[in-house]
């Protein structure tokens, strides 16, 4: 069949030819995806993406812009951001037996590794779990097979993880620690039992490591199947896109030959050479937020019907009354305040509010919204 929009005239038989192109160009499992919706924060407080909320001083802004002033923008970036893969292996006491990927955000990483197995390959996560593993695999035409958590707690469902890594094999873990959207960080020695018992690679998700007083990379010389992710993009470097993957030398080898080769660039690379030489700027920013964590998740405990799950990340998952989470995310959007709902996920996620941690002034105004909210319900 032939497709030449141009000879048509009736808007009926243009939109049918289109329609035709399209489900003969695309795969089946593209048109049943629904895009990834990134909500309009503009003129709202925002508490929806994880964000760090504090920018550098004058004086740093000024030393980054004489090391970025020189950039040869006019040239390809390093294919292999040999300066900045030092820095990181530095800054994140990277095993030396290990190799580095870096990745235009994790979530390029993710993708990247996905589209290196074959194709109709298992690939498992717990639920509730970081979203694209499960929208990246199904673009690709995996199989996804979501693991439910333990109701309340959170906490890992062993034998039904194990059970299921008996039954699918799947050639990809995913395993976000702390995890998004929970917060809690799994047992040690469950992620231990995964790793023995998965027959393909083991990816732990350090996203929120920066607030989370635990981490998998010194373990890496100990399993040949483990992979540790970790981004910039929780630190307070979101807008730059940089994550990277460590793991035995002669698997990054593999992922590399589909790396694209100049995906981190040039401005990319030189600062975040510069703020990962300078982590004190981080460092400071990030016992902030975790001070002002516990306020956030004691405030939101003393309020009525509100459950708050404790967190070893940035961010807090609440639950509210039955039926009120649709409200109270739209009041705070009265309020000017753009929290996650997450409600309508369902099933562990049902009634459930997130809320990243921001600034002491904008958490005082969550935190005062929120209540006159629930008081008016
Ligand atoms: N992993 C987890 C668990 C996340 O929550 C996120 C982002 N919310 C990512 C990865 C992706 O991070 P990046 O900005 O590096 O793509």
């Amino acid at each position: 069949m032939k497709y030449n929009l141009k000879k048509s005239t009736s808007p009926i038989h243009l939109a049918s030819m289109i329609k035709n192109l399209i489900s003969t160009v695309f795969r089946q499992e593209v048109l049943n995806l629904s895009p990834y919706k990134v909500a309009d924060a503009n003129k709202l407080i925002k508490l929806d993406a994880m964000e760090n909320p504090y920018t550098w001083s004058d004086d740093i802004k000024e030393q980054w812009l004489k090391t970025i002033k020189d950039c040869p923008i006019n040239r390809y970036p390093d294919p292999e951001a040999k300066q900045l893969a030092q820095t990181i292996k530095d800054s994140n006491h990277i095993p030396s037996q290990s190799e580095l990927l870096l990745g235009n955000g994790s979530d390029e990483i993710i993708q990247l590794l996905l589209m290196a197995v074959p194709a109709n390959s298992n690939v498992l996560a717990p639920a509730p779990g970081f979203v694209m593993y499960k929208q990246i695999s199904m673009s690709l035409g995996l199989n996804y097979h979501a693991v439910p958590l333990q109701a309340d707690s959170f906490a890992l469902d062993l034998p039904l993880m194990l059970e299921t890594i008996k039954k699918t094999q799947p050639l990809v873990i995913f395993l976000a620690y702390p995890n998004n959207p929970t917060s809690n960080l799994f047992k040690q020695q469950d992620i231990e039992s995964i790793l023995k018992a998965a027959p393909g690679l083991v990816v732990v998700d350090e996203a929120y490591a920066p607030f989370a007083d635990a981490s998998f990379i010194d373990k890496l010389p100990q399993h040949d199947n483990l992979l540790v992710m970790r981004t910039v993009s929780k630190l307070g470097l979101a807008g730059l896109r940089l994550g990277f993957i460590a793991g035995n030398k002669t698997i990054i080898e593999q992922l590399n030959k589909i790396r694209l080769p100049y995906n981190i660039n040039s401005l990319t690379q030189a600062t975040a050479d510069f703020a990962l030489k300078n982590q004190d700027l981080f460092d400071q920013q990030t016992q902030q937020i975790c001070r002002d964590r516990s306020l956030v998740f004691n405030q939101l405990n003393q309020l009525a019907g509100i459950t708050a799950y404790p967190s070893a990340a940035n961010f807090i998952l609440f639950k509210t009354a039955e039926n009120q989470a649709s409200t109270i995310f739209k009041g705070l959007k009265q309020h000017g305040i753009l929290i996650k709902n997450m409600s309508s996920q369902g099933g562990l996620l049902s009634d459930c509010l997130r809320v990243t941690i921001g600034t002491p002034e904008e958490n005082k105004q969550f935190i005062d919204a929120i209540t006159e909210i629930i008081n008016s319900i």
